[in-house]
């Protein structure tokens, strides 16, 4: 077994006590090992080493979960409980994680690299807001009353209505790129809709996910309804999305597992909503706002190490401007300090993992190679050496449509930056990708923002501001970047179905 290693910069704060604990599987509100046993290593990024052994979970412990889950779905209390009841604990999951922002926040950089400071203020409290933003619907998850005509029973009465009721029991299968925050994502509507749930985090972040486990219970969650396996993609993972009685599943991540999901589901054709991957463009007019277009399409790249399903990562900028907007760019990148996510002073913490270290850093030399110069970056950064994953806030210019990088996901700090000269080729150049999940347009004209928003194939456009998320705001993709809307009352219809009732009177 490979030894543990608790960074110094936690060794005397309560995430580093949570962390010498066992970490195993939550099922049935019990904290249990796996049926074989068996462990896999979770790395800190910032450095290369073991930060915990957490239990890999597979086929026969993803079933155990699931009847854990039907059964509290079906004959547990959780059924019974008042619609105010439920709303009631899933508020104080909300409550509870902001009481513990700075341990779930400190998790999060432990185990996902990115820096302490942004966990506290975006990661964490996003998460505490989603579970109180859905606590509200739980009561409020109402049907309509219906006016039927049935025209081939003119001399009969009807009263027809619709119910709302939960799917059931839900597989929710979550990424990397903001742990706690995915697993808030999926958790919080589906149980303030009454379903019941097994997660399985990501292998690279489990960690938060498990503490969101321990304050789910501590807010009052009744047995089976929240259950965690932890383990890998291929197993635990495949073993929820082909589960014969899982009535639904939830996916975040990339668009190839996301197709094996869909695959997987058709067994007893579950449900199926995906979030899944994008390469956004990014839209900048001559008349725009330099001072916060700058910055802002820097941020719509650079926010999270790049690793955002809605990055900013096809940049086009009006060619009139072309130069001064890369450079100011560039001069951004310059600015970011790269680096451990615990030190203070660092902005752009280490990737999450040697996988996608390798993945970015490939891509870079793919770019370079078919023709792309690297305005700055383009490689890792010297702090690699010492084995975290550090890579170069990255620009690459003389790029083009045809070229790998301007049509493939890189999920890293690495933008293509093109020009246009014709305001009305933008929407075929932004629309020309198998996704659609967002896109930014930057311009002073209201009607050019209007006409651009309506017109790009995106489910969020950003005009004059990216990466604004909030509870209330659906988020989800078009095209290839996924199936449903999270967030908002959308959400609700991913962990919702309706029932007609209709009444002969
Ligand atoms: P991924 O493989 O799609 O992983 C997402 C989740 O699916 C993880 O929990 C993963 O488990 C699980 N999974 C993997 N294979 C599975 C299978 N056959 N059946 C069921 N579940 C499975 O993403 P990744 O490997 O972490 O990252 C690869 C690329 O995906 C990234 O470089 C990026 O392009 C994209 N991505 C997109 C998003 C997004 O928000 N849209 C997020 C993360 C990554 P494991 O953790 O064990 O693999
Ligand atoms: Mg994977």
């Amino acid at each position: 077994m490979t030894a543990i290693a608790i960074p110094p910069s936690i060794a005397s704060r309560p995430s580093a006590q949570w962390l010498s604990k066992p970490k195993q599987l939550l099922i049935n509100n019990q904290w249990v090992d796996p049926q074989g046993g068996e462990t896999f290593d979770v790395f800190n990024p910032a450095t290369g080493e073991v930060i915990a052994q957490v239990a890999a979970g597979e086929a026969a412990d993803i079933d155990k979960a699931v009847k854990a889950a039907r059964r509290a779905f079906e004959d547990g209390p959780w059924k019974k409980m008042t619609p105010s009841e439920r709303g009631k604990i899933v508020w104080r999951i909300g409550e509870l994680i902001d009481q513990h922002c700075d341990e779930l926040a400190e998790l999060e950089t432990l185990d996902n690299g990115k820096p302490l400071a942004v966990a506290k203020v975006a990661d964490v409290p996003l998460a505490g807001d989603i579970f109180r933003y859905m606590a509200g619907y739980a009561t409020k998850l109402e049907g309509n009353t219906i006016p039927i005509s049935v025209l081939y029973a003119p001399d009969s009465q009807f009263h027809a209505f619709t119910l709302r009721e939960p799917v059931g029991v839900v597989g929710q299968i979550i990424p990397w790129n903001f742990p706690l925050l995915m697993a808030a994502w999926k958790l919080a509507p589906a149980l303030a809709c009454g379903c019941t749930v097994v997660l399985k985090p990501a292998e690279q972040t489990p960690l938060s996910a498990m503490r969101l486990g321990e304050l789910a219970l501590e807010a009052g969650l009744p047995e089976g309804v929240l259950n965690i396996v932890t383990g890998l993609g291929e197993t635990a993972g495949a073993a929820l999305a082909s589960h014969n009685d899982v009535d639904k599943v939830a996916f975040t991540g990339s668009t190839e597992v996301g197709k094996m999901i869909v695959n997987a589901a058709t067994g007893n054709l579950k449900k199926v909503t995906l979030e899944l991957g994008g390469k956004s463009p990014n839209v900048i007019f001559k008349d725009a706002d330099l001072n916060t277009a700058i910055p802002g399409a820097a941020s719509a790249i650079f926010f999270n190490h790049g690793q955002c399903c809605c990055a900013g990562s096809r940049l086009y900028v009006e060619k009139e401007i072309f130069d001064e907007v890369a450079s100011g760019i560039a001069e951004e990148a310059k600015k970011i300090t790269v680096g451990d996510g615990f030190d203070e002073n660092t902005v752009m913490g280490p990737l999450v993992s040697q996988e996608q270290f390798d993945r970015v850093t490939k891509y870079m030399d793919i770019g370079l190679n078919s023709g792309a110069k690297a305005l700055c970056g383009g490689s890792a950064n010297e702090a690699a050496k010492d084995g975290g994953y550090y890579v170069n806030p990255t620009i690459l210019v003389d790029t083009h449509e045809q070229m790998q990088v301007v049509q493939e996901e890189i999920f890293g700090p690495v933008v293509t930056a093109m020009s246009f000269t014709d305001p009305e080729e933008i929407v075929a150049r932004s629309n020309d990708s198998i996704y659609g999940l967002a896109a930014g347009v930057w311009t002073a004209d209201i009607s050019r923002a209007h006409r651009l928003a309506k017109a790009i194939k995106a489910g969020t456009v950003w005009v004059n501001c990216y990466n604004v998320f909030d509870s209330a705001m659906p988020f989800g993709g078009y095209k290839q970047s996924g199936w449903g809307r999270e967030m908002g009352h959308e959400v609700l219809n991913n962990y919702l179905q309706t029932k007609s009732v209709c009444i002969g009177l």
